[in-house]
């Protein structure tokens, strides 16, 4: 099929795509790398009057260190960020989840800002900002406010995000971690995920200091599990720990069967996941 018709604007800077999107009325598009909108276009299941491609404004791609976080523009490409030696060095779990996005064409036009306001949630980018407690700078007509990641993601394919809004650049706090694991099982590589999960300690003389942890595919947003992060740090580090951790993590959940595989399944899947990301960070040198 082809799109319903649309105007088409593409402004050069953030503020003119600001006021072009004011100016749509609520009947206004963002186009980022269309790998998600362009289908939703052509199947007409979204009709936009007007289309304001970003695509232009230079100013939103860019991976910068800004002191204890990683700034990340919304137009940055998920390969740009897939190949980043700062994002290897301080958002591993990040760098490690990146090649499960999709694949490689998707990748190389895919942006973090579409994969954000998308909201899959078996998308990996949503969770990470979840497993990261990121914050969202967005634009709209009354200027820029931050939105915390655990606020943005509502419902399934739905943001917290005002007609008028665009992100502008995400902030990773850096986690100061030894122990970390990305873990995904999909019916094909680079498919949406059926389940995941993403995990980072700091060991100290007692046992874990501190801990994080997400999942994903398995509710209609990515989850920060802050329950098992408590338990992981109340319990000492022997050797059943990875099999508590797979418990913990498969008991805070309640997937959805679908198409794609039944509740059932989708929990079973992330308890072994859980496992083996356990045994992966433990086994990191601290
Ligand atoms: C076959 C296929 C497989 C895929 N598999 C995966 C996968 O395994 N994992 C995964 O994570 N993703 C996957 N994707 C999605 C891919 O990562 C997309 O790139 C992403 O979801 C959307 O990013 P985009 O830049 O293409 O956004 P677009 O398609 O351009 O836009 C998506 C939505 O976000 C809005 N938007 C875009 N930029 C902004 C902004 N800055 N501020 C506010 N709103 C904005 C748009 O208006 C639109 O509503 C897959 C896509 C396809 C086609």
């Amino acid at each position: 099929m082809k799109p319903a018709g649309f105007d088409y604007v593409a402004p050069a800077t953030l503020d003119a795509a600001v006021e072009a999107l004011a100016a749509a009325n609520g009947e206004g598009k963002l186009l980022a790398g269309g790998q998600s909108l362009l289908p939703l276009l052509n199947f007409r299941m979204t009709r936009p009057a007007v289309l304001v491609d970003l695509n232009g404004i230079k100013e939103l791609s860019f991976i910068e260190k800004r002191g204890d976080h990683v700034a990340i523009g919304a137009l940055t490409r998920h390969r740009d960020i897939e190949h980043s030696p700062l994002i290897a060095s301080d958002l591993p779990v990040m760098s490690a989840a990146m090649r499960h996005v999709a694949h490689l064409a998707i990748r190389n036009r895919g942006t973090i800002g579409g994969s954000l306001s998308h909201a899959d949630p078996a998308a990996e980018l949503p969770m990470l900002a979840m497993f990261y407690d990121a914050r969202l700078a967005v634009q709209g007509p009354g200027g820029r406010r931050t939105i915390a990641a655990k606020d943005f993601f509502v419902d399934a394919l739905t943001n917290c995000l005002e007609p008028e809004d665009i992100v502008a650049e995400i902030e990773f706090p850096i986690l100061r971690h030894d122990g970390w694991a990305f873990e995904e099982a999909a019916k094909r590589f680079g498919d949406f995920a059926l389940a995941s999960v993403a995990l980072s300690i700091r060991r100290g003389a007692s046992g874990i200091e501190d801990a994080r942890v997400a999942v994903m595919g398995v509710a209609d947003t990515p989850l920060r599990l802050g329950d098992v992060e408590k338990r992981l740090v109340e319990s000492g580090i022997d050797g059943r720990i990875s099999d508590r951790f797979a418990e913990w993590v498969a008991s805070s959940v309640t997937p959805n069967s679908d198409l794609h595989a039944s509740g059932e399944y989708r929990k079973h899947l992330l308890a072994g996941l859980a496992k083996r990301a356990m045994t992966t960070a433990l086994a990191m040198k601290g």
